[in-house]
């Protein structure tokens, strides 16, 4: 039977007398409660796991005759809901290894202390994980960080795409490869790496270039989430866009602009806007503004890229194929994120709310996709 505990990275905290905190300083999680005569702080010092709810009820009841058991339950309730509690009564996990316990035991409390949703269970993140597929196309220096990220968190099958071999000016950002791989096709060299990090994950891969739309949509068909971490050629993410919605795929797309770091998250199951919306709203929002006049010096510098603007588009994309999977945490969909390495203050969300009325992909006309 549960018994209701509220999770320990939640831990309310009383402010002076009349103030209840609970979720510590996280932004997202973190809710103030007001409770003047104190009986939602003594409600959660019931919620401690010793008690069903029953108890809870009662005992609160008898210290604050005011608040009927219904009121009580219902507080119960929208606890449980806002994702603070647990049970302390939850039965040792089925399903999952002893080594699988062990090795993803620092996660739980991270999931844990990110779940919004109403109790199920504490390893069902993990569980879903692990029946999962991703497919990441690209792997450079988003790919590999984001690709390490999902095997070392136990997603259930990975199969990597990516045509180029390691050149020795990938080492500044492509983590999976050392000099002893110069000359190999990366995704032989990607796939050997990841193996050798987590050997229970079913990964593969194969050596082709995504020329267009078809080829990723054989992809996604076959895959709960895409990533796509390749920027090349041009449309690659309109095609990435066209095939998902095809499919019904969620997708992730991670890059940068030099330091200017972003992903995208797309549900297309939610409907729209997709990201041709997205791409079409700044074509009209450009289109609207004084016309630009560029520099015309022929200055092309190098692609601009090192292991932290990489690194961290890898750690956020991985994040938001996670979220997608488990739903954890939840985050919202179809919109672009972004945050500037020069200031670490400029994080954004950018995207139209609602589709593009002439959206290609999700709008009126997106049969001619299918
Ligand atoms: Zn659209």
């Amino acid at each position: 039977m549960w018994r209701p505990r509220v999770k320990p990275e939640h831990r309310p905290v009383r402010h002076g007398t009349d103030r209840v905190r609970i979720g510590g300083i996280v932004p997202g999680i973190a809710a103030d409660i007001r409770d003047p005569d104190g009986w939602v702080w003594a409600l959660l010092g019931l919620l401690d796991g010793s008690r069903v709810v029953d108890q809870v009820v009662a005992d609160l009841v008898h210290r604050f005759p005011t608040h009927p058991a219904d009121e009580v339950r219902e507080a119960i309730v929208d606890l449980d809901r806002a994702g603070y509690l647990e049970d302390a009564a939850e039965p040792a996990p089925t399903g999952l290894s002893a080594a699988e316990l062990l090795r993803y035991e620092r996660g739980l409390g991270m999931w844990r202390w990110m779940d919004r949703a109403a109790w199920s269970s504490s390893w069902k993140t993990q569980l879903l994980l692990r029946r999962s597929r991703v497919v990441v196309i690209g792997i450079g220096g988003v790919g590999c960080t984001a690709a390490l990220d999902l095997v070392a968190s136990g997603i259930g099958r990975l199969h990597c795409v990516e045509p180029d071999v390691v050149e020795l000016s990938n080492l500044n950002r492509q983590i999976l490869f050392t000099e002893g791989d110069l000359g190999r096709p990366k995704v032989q060299a990607a796939v050997q790496r990841l193996k050798e990090y987590n050997s229970d994950i079913h990964i593969t891969g194969e050596q082709h270039r995504v020329d267009g739309p078809a080829a990723i949509r054989e992809l996604a068909a076959s895959s709960d989430v895409l990533l796509l971490a390749a920027d090349e050629p041009q449309h690659i993410r309109s095609w990435a866009n066209q095939a998902c919605w095809a499919t019904g795929t969620a997708w992730v797309h991670g890059g940068y602009h030099g330091p200017l770091v972003n992903i995208g998250v797309y549900r297309p199951s939610v409907g729209g806007p997709c990201y041709d919306c997205a791409y079409a709203a700044e074509r009209e929002h450009i289109a609207a503004q004084p016309k630009r006049t560029f520099w015309t010096a022929d200055t092309s510098p190098p692609h601009a890229a090192s292991a932290v603007s990489a690194g961290i588009a890898g750690h956020l994309a991985a994040h938001a194929v996670m979220s997608l999977i488990t739903g954890v945490p939840a985050l919202r969909v179809n919109r672009q994120f972004g945050v500037s390495l020069v200031t670490l203050q400029d994080c954004y969300a950018l995207g139209p709310d609602a589709p593009h009325p002439g959206c290609p992909t999700c709008g009126p006309h997106r049969a001619r996709h299918r």
